[in-house]
């Protein structure tokens, strides 16, 4: 199959790798030459252009791009793409780019694989990253049958797992296990920097060992991405950051209060809670 990727990055690299993998030919266009070239040199894609005519021979368009650039890259592809093309985008967020997208363009579906990386850029793109990890399409009511099917197979084909949902729950739901964990994290490494004495920040630096590196990972990413998630996903993460807030409070309360049994009981249901967001619950 022709598949067109627009917007070699991360995503969008590491897309075109599989893709290239299972056997499809693959069309990538990109803002930039050097990237172009970049992406054809690290066999992201067979052929790589600037000129989004290049994805007029594509059955299959997946929009890369960063969230900002998804639906003025969109107004622009549509001109070059016979009517039956599906396309379909992988954006962090769902709701405001079907709502704007459906209504233009028939064969589109919405899509978000969950899988990243720290870095960003065409050099980060790497093969399997979307392999067992859950991949997000939001079909709406007007969705054709053959536009899902279409992408469902190839999402298939990465090894990814998919789940259907509607554009509002997957923005509420990723508000949770995405958004707020990159704001927590960010907030965590914007509070250790704010150390005032001058021989404990550097000591901490030294100390900061593997509990630091996976709880500021998701913070310390590509900042344009976390701009992203918060402004197209704003009200629904502001509604999951002042819950947090809350629950922070609650810890700050128990602590002040010296109530340990307390604390230790809430410790103890999020010991229970935390493998069913991880998928680690123990076999019954
Ligand atoms: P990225 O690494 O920064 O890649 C985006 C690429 O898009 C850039 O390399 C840039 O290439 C290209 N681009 C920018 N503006 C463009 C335009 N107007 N026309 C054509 N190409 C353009 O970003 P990413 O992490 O792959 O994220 C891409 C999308 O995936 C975002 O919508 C994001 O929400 C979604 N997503 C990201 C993650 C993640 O963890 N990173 C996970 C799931 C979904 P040039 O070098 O040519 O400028």
């Amino acid at each position: 199959m022709n598949i067109g990727i627009l917007g070699l990055g991360l995503i969008g690299g590491s897309l075109g790798l599989d893709l290239r993998s299972q056997g499809h030919y693959v069309l990538g266009v990109s803002r930039r030459e050097s990237t172009c070239h970049r992406a054809v040199a690290l066999g992201c894609v067979d052929e790589a252009s600037v000129d989004m005519n290049l994805l007029a021979v594509a059955e299959v368009v997946f929009i890369c791009t960063p969230l900002a650039h998804i639906m003025p890259t969109f107004e622009q592809l549509i001109a070059h793409l016979p009517f039956t093309t599906v396309v379909t985008d992988v954006g962090s967020v769902k709701a405001p780019i079907v709502k704007e997208i459906s209504p233009l363009w028939n064969n589109f579906i919405g899509g978000h694989p969950m899988a990243g990386r720290t870095d960003s850029g065409i050099e980060a793109a790497i093969p399997n990253l979307f392999f067992q990890k859950p991949y997000v399409l939001t079909p709406v009511a007007t969705t054709p049958i053959r536009a899902i099917t279409v992408v469902e197979e190839i999402v298939r084909q990465l090894g990814a797992t998919i789940y259907n949902s509607s554009p509002e729950e997957h923005d509420r739901a990723v508000s949770w296990i995405s958004h707020l964990p990159v704001m927590v994290s960010a907030s965590l490494i914007a509070a250790c920097i704010s150390e005032t004495e001058p021989n404990v920040l550097p000591l901490a630096q030294k100390l900061a060992s593997t509990g630091f590196r996976d709880t500021s990972r998701v913070g310390g990413g590509n900042p344009e991405l976390g701009v992203m998630m918060a402004r197209y996903n704003r009200s629904y993460l502001l509604r999951s950051l002042l819950h947090y807030r809350h629950n922070l409070d609650e810890f700050i309360n128990l602590i002040e209060q010296e109530d340990w049994v307390a604390l230790q009981e809430k410790l103890e249901l999020n010991q229970q809670e935390r493998p069913r967001f991880t998928g680690q619950l123990p076999e019954l």
